[in-house]
Order: structure tokens, then sequence, then C-alpha cells
């Protein structure tokens, strides 16, 4: 086929990479670390790229955290977060030790260049209002200013989700043109249909177009990405202790482990192992320590988890594993832009769910099913977390999350299962049709379900 002529011509067609989805950084939720640091590392480059003009009489920084940001920022180390990327740390790059120790030290000077540095407070950090009228409900402002508190210069930005951040009159930033354009699961059939080209190889196709990466850079990257995953697993299975803050949350990783290995071979130990696996990765999102968001960090338990299975328990190599990977981000693409990945846009249906049924694709495609039956298996596992609320108890991201990981997990292997015992041609409902419903749930759903610590469990659990 001729890259240049696609099967449809999709006006505004999925552009996101697929190393957007699968970032490797310090837990415990993306939206809540990832973008906030990036967003603080943006900041101190434009400060440092025009400090000279406008900065000289500069005397602090100021942070302000808005909306769930605000509510929960303290339980998810959003101030940790910033203050690692004004130090110029980057998630992918981070000492999850150094990371963690930040804080034990409560001024730190912020470097703009040889000659000029900026003493950072603890309390340059300010969780501000709950209820706000920006574009997006995790807003951050930076700003900086002179010694009468005078805001000099700021910027606005906004943690949308699985790391990712925009700001103020942000723009889609240029990348190449996908070979094959779609929006939705219709599409992307129809180009499947129509090319007789396979999924991972569509996606892979389209990956070189937007990063400008070879096909041996993204593979590299992509192993690099699952042994980051399966790093987690093995360091949390061990990990015996418990987990940061008030709740004085145990890890339950390791005794599960123990359990499954004790028991004969049955399907029992089978699931016992699969969630162990989830646990281990969702523990160690939860101590702040280095996981991969897939799509975010409060979900990175769950494709993990599957992953893990397949490399131990079903022996698939590597390189089938990253195919499998790369098919399952089609589904990750497709909610991320019809409907919404973030907790805090659309409670946990948009980050256990959305997990869910990237597992559930991943299983149905390194088995080596249909793309109906994957679509059914990730339709499954969707239309099964409908409605599901972001309830974390005290803003930490371990009631009910490393659980939910677990039983995400399991959720995608039974979605999985129906889907390949059963009919697609039978299916009532599309994959479409459940990212559509997704999208409307979402924008039903009170706010306090939404990443706020304001309802549910959050409220309900209030003796640890
Ligand atoms: S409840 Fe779900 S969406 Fe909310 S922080 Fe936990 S894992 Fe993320």
């Amino acid at each position: 086929m001729d890259l240049s002529q696609p099967a449809i011509d999709i006006i505004n067609p999925i552009k996101t990479s697929v190393f957007e989805l699968f970032k490797i950084g310090p837990g415990p939720s993306s939206s809540h670390t990832i973008g906030p640091m990036k967003a603080a590392y943006d900041f101190l480059q434009l400060i440092r790229s025009d400090f000279e003009e406008k900065c000289n009489s500069v005397s602090k920084i100021k942070c302000q955290l808005f909306g769930s940001l605000s509510a929960t920022g303290k339980g998810h180390g959003t101030d940790r977060a910033v203050l690692a990327g004004l130090l110029g740390w980057l998630p992918e790059s981070t000492d999850p030790e150094e990371f963690s120790k930040l804080w034990d030290v409560k001024v730190h000077d912020i470097n703009i260049n040889e000659q000029k540095s900026i003493v950072f407070h603890e309390s340059d950090i300010i969780f501000d209002a709950l209820q706000h009228d920006f574009d997006f409900s995790n807003t951050l402002i930076f700003s900086l200013r002179d010694e009468n508190d005078t805001v000099l210069c700021s910027k606005k930005y906004y943690s949308v989700g699985g790391g990712f951040i925009q700001w103020e009159n942000w723009e889609e930033p240029e990348v190449g043109t996908p070979p094959y354009r779609y929006r939705s699961m219709g599409e992307l059939k129809k180009i499947m249909a129509d090319t007789n080209i396979s999924l991972h190889r569509i996606i892979l196709e389209n990956e070189k177009a937007i990063s400008g990466l070879s096909e041996k850079e993204i593979y590299t990257k992509l192993e690099a990405i699952i042994e980051a995953m399966c790093n987690a697993i093995e360091r949390g299975i061990y990990a015996e202790g418990v987990l940061p803050g008030f709740i004085k949350l145990s890890r339950k990783a390791p005794r599960v482990f123990k359990r499954a290995h004790s028991m004969p071979n049955t399907p029992d130990s089978f699931l016992i192992f699969l969630n162990a696996y989830s646990l281990a990765a969702s523990e160690e999102n939860a101590a702040g320590n280095i996981v991969v968001t897939a799509p975010t960090s409060g979900a990175s338990g769950v494709i993990p988890g599957v992953i893990y299975m397949l490399r131990h328990h079903f022996h698939h190599r590597t390189k089938h594993i990253a195919d499998s990977l790369l098919a399952s981000a089609a589904i990750g693409f497709l909610v991320k832009h019809n409907a919404s990945i973030s907790g805090a846009e659309a409670g946990c249906m948009g980050e256990i769910g959305t997990a869910a049924g990237m597992a559930a694709a991943l299983l149905a495609y390194a088995a080596g099913y249909s793309i109906d039956v994957l679509e059914m298996a990730s339709e499954i596992a969707i239309e099964h977390h409908l409605g599901m609320t972001c309830d974390p108890v005290g803003g930490f991201v371990q009631i009910p999350c490393i659980e939910r990981n677990a039983v995400g997990a399991v959720k995608s292997y039974n979605a999985y299962l129906l889907a390949s015992s059963g009919d697609p041609g039978k299916q009532k409902v599309t994959l479409d049709q459940v990212i559509k419903t997704m999208r409307e749930t979402g924008r039903d759903m009170s706010t306090k379900y939404k990443e706020t610590s304001q309802g549910g469990l959050a409220l309900n659990l209030t003796e640890c």
C-alpha cells in the first residue's frame, strides 16, 4: 500500500505517541506527579531562557495548585513533584530514593544560572481553590515574584491526565502525519480490512511518522518499558512493610505471591499470581517508586500484571509482548481522544477501566485472535467499569486504587476469556459505543467523585 494514500481520509486523526501513554516515572498519580513535574520543569526552562531581561528583581517562585491537585496533592506527592521539576529533574530519569527524600529538607535553591539562584520553601507551594473556572480541573499557576510579592511573570498549566500537560493557549504540537488515519475503532477496522495490515503494524507505522523514531528505536523503547514494568513487579512482590501516609496500609503483594507459590498449579493459583503481580506494581506506585503509566500511574498495575503473566507463565517473547503492547495502545488512544483517561475528568472508569480495556486487547492480540475478538474483549472490560468513581482515601493512591488494579487485571482476563469464547458477530455493544458512554457518564458524574477525595470511600473510611 502507498502510505501517502490512506484508505480513509480522516480530518484530525489521532496523533498521540505510544510513548505518551507508556511513560516511565515516579508514582503515585501521573496527573499529580508526572504532569506537575513536567510543568515545573518547563517553567524552569522558561525562566532560565528569559531571566536576564525580566527577572533581576526576582526573589521567589510560587506554585498555586487548583482542583484535585489542591484537594489530593499532598497525599499524591504533587508538592514533591513540583519541587523535583524546579530542580531540573525529569520523570523518566528521577532516582526514586532521592525523590522520596526531597522534602526532608524544607528549603531548596533553584538554580537559574551560574550567578543566580532562588530560595524555594515548602510554603511556596499553595494548595489553592478546589472549584475554579479554568479549562481543566488540574490547574497549576507558576509565578516569579519580587520581594513585595508582585508577580513579574507567570504561566498557567493544565495536567490533563496520564502525565500529559497543556498550558494556556496551548496548541497541539506539529507532529508527522500518520499514514493510517482514524479516530474510532470502526475506522481502524476499515483500514485493517482495506489494507490487510495487522494492528500492531498500523500503530508502529503511525508511531514512526508521529515520533520520527526508527522501528529499531521504537522497539528499544518498548523493551525498556516492558523491563520497567517487570522490575516494578519484582521489587513489589518482595517489598514488605507499610506504605507512606497516615493510612498505614500494609503491602499485601508479598503475602499474596507467597500464597500462590505454596499452592498446587490450579486456576486459583493462576489468578492469585495475577493478583500478586498487579498488587506489586501498584504498591510500588503508591510508594512513589518508578513505575510505567499504563495509561496512568494510578492504573500502573493492570497491564504490567498481565504482561508479567504472559512472560513468566505463558513464556511469550519480549518482541511478541511489544507487538501486543502496540496493539493495546490503540485502545488507549481511542479512549483518550473520545472520552478521557483521567480520574479527574472521568473518575476511575477513565483510569482502571481504560487499563483493563487495553489489557484485554493485549491478551487477545498476544493469543493471536482477530480484531473483532480484540474489540469485543476491550469493550467488555470497559463496559463493566462504567460509572466507577474515583474516591482515593486521604488523597493517597492506595484505597481503593491498589486492589482496584488487581481486580481490573482479573476483569481484563475474564473479558478476554468471554470474547475469545463468544461470537463477536453477535456482540451488541461496540467499543466506540462504550467509549461514547464513558464520555457521557464522566460528564454527568459529580465532581466529588473525580479524584477530589470529597466523596465515596474517601468520606466513609475515616478511621484508618
Ligand atoms: S480511584 Fe482509580 S482513578 Fe482514582 S486515584 Fe485511584 S486508581 Fe486513580
